[in-house]
């Protein structure tokens, strides 16, 4: 007999857990609360001009092919590695550090900053290589049904990588380097994953590793929302629909199992199993109630910082601007601190600039360009109040065209911005936390919101806050993780 699937959310997780599902004979039905599917990967147009809403680079696509050969789907999506990653630029000066996959290259450009980068840099990375390998299969793409089970995983890590549980991605960037401006530029990885570099345990600096020795980034050919068009493809050729605009609110349950969800109208939808897609910990929160998700234990997680994004079209090109940029300040450890905790003034922000319709041409009319600016800001927590978000952007704009040497408050023709209150409502993301739940070394692994529900067996959760944690490989990831879990208790319904 057919068993159903009732997945809420069409983020990432969402998508291809549903193709990973149909695959295995499931009926998959979606409901979703936006009016597009994607959730964080979504798409502004405006004006003329075509926006990739939140992610901009993909990392270890090889969890797409495994995605690929999984559901024996063949995808449209190209992916065009890029062999310098971004620019990092520090206010005040001219000069643009350029990060290069070669590291020879790499090493021209760090050489007067740092002698012997190129050796430094190689054990750096050595190192972070050394733990990713040992830790992906044996940690991080792991199911856990108890803290017992993870504590066993985390056992089979060799012991001299333990003391990186309790360092931070600073005090690591000070074992190897010296130079302010390497630090500086190497532990952006933490912000990557929604922290700063003086709270995020120094595990994560294999991301170094992933980014410049391993897989690398990527850009999509045509922009990244062509991965969700892909996807949705794929998801009506199975006949699995998707209903906009349905916010699930409550639900009903009985005899241990949930019965259904209940949407914004009042209608109910029903399947055999659940798979939640909505933030795992905030969901538990808002619609189940749960006392280990109370407000006050909410508040007091660690979350990521909240993004405050703009999308502007200008009406010239601007070639003097690399494709990915980092404009940072002069107070780094002073700014990175405080900025999360609203406790710093946005008078002279640090973010990231995209050309957009440098790897995307199509995204903007002839003779134009557009720009994604993310700009890290404090979550709903540290700053509930966003009615000065025009004087923020101004800064940003302001900023930016001293640096771009271009007044682009005179060139803007399109402008678009979402504070991390819009982030909040669109995707019911937890305070406008962009990237979810935080990774403390109290949220990850078996400390992470489970992917299977505590109270009713036949729900279960896929996405950032849920295993292993967040970006998209990390969603793929969950993904399979969740299906496995499904698989395990439902078996294959047909292949
Ligand atoms: C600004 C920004 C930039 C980023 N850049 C990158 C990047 O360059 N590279 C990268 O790898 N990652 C990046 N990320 C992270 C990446 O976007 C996310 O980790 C990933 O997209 C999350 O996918 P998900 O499966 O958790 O689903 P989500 O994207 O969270 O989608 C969940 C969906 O569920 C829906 N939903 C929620 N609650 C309900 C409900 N009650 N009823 C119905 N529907 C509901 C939401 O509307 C949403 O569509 C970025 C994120 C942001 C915000």
């Amino acid at each position: 007999m057919d068993k159903s699937v009732l997945i809420i959310g069409s983020g990432f997780g969402a998508l291809t857990s549903a193709l990973r599902l149909s695959k295995r004979g499931f009926k998959v039905e979606i409901v979703e609360k936006f009016n597009k599917p994607g959730g964080r990967l979504n798409q502004i147009t405006k004006d003329g001009f075509i926006f990739d809403m939140g992610p901009t680079f993909f990392s270890m696509t090889y969890e797409f092919d495994e995605f690929l050969r999984d559901t024996d789907i063949k995808s449209g999506v190209k992916f065009k590695e890029l062999e310098t990653l971004y620019a990092v630029n520090f206010r005040g000066s001219k000069k643009n550090y350029f990060i290069h996959k070669d590291l020879d290259k790499l090493a021209e450009e760090f050489n007067s900053l740092e002698p012997n980068f190129r050796d430094k840099m190689e054990r750096f990375l050595n190192a972070g290589g050394n733990f990713f390998n040992d830790v992906e299969n044996k940690v991080l793409k792991r199911n856990y049904d108890s803290l017992w089970s993870y504590f066993y995983a985390m056992a089979t890590v060799p012991p001299k990588y333990s003391p990186r549980l309790f360092r931070t991605v600073w005090s690591e960037m000070e074992r190897y380097f010296d130079s302010r401006e390497v630090k500086e530029i190497f532990s952006l990885v933490a912000f990557f994953l929604g922290g700063t570099p003086f709270d995020t345990p120094a595990i994560y600096t294999l991301l170094s590793y992933t980014e410049l020795k391993h897989d690398g980034y990527h850009n999509v050919e045509g922009g990244m929302y062509n991965i969700v068009k892909d996807l949705v493809k794929e998801i009506k050729n199975k006949n699995i629909k998707i209903h906009y605009n349905t916010e699930v609110v409550g639900y009903k349950s009985e005899n241990g199992k949930l019965k259904a969800f209940t949407d914004q109208s009042g209608n109910e939808w029903s399947g055999d199993i659940f798979l939640v897609n909505s933030d795992a910990a905030f969901f538990r929160h808002k619609i189940f109630n749960r006392k280990a998700f109370s407000e006050k234990k909410l508040h007091n997680m660690r979350w990521t910082l909240a993004p405050l994004t703009l999308y502007l079209g200008i009406d010239k090109k601007i070639n003097n601007v690399p494709l990915h940029n980092y404009f940072l300040g002069d107070n780094f450890k002073e700014y990175s601190k405080k900025v999360f905790k609203n406790s710093i003034k946005l008078e002279k922000p640090y973010y990231y600039v995209n050309v957009v319709s440098r790897s995307n041409p199509d995204s903007a009319p002839e003779g134009h360009d557009s720009l994604f600016v993310l700009c890290p800001v404090p979550d709903l927590r540290y700053k509930p109040d966003w009615s000065d978000k025009e004087i923020i952007t101004n800064n940003i704009i302001t900023d930016l065209s001293e640096r771009m040497e271009i007044n682009l408050h005179k060139h803007i023709v399109s402008q678009t911005v979402m504070t991390p209150e819009d982030w909040g409502n669109n995707f019911n993301l937890y305070k406008g936390s962009g990237l979810g739940l935080g990774h403390n070394l109290r949220q990850i692994g078996g400390f992470r919101p489970k992917n299977y529900d505590e109270k009713y067996e036949n729900v279960f959760y896929v996405g950032s806050s849920t295993l292993p944690g967040t970006g998209l490989p990390m969603a793929l990831i969950s993904s399979k993780l969740v299906v496995e879990r499904i698989i395990k208790k439902y078996g294959h319904i047909s292949t």
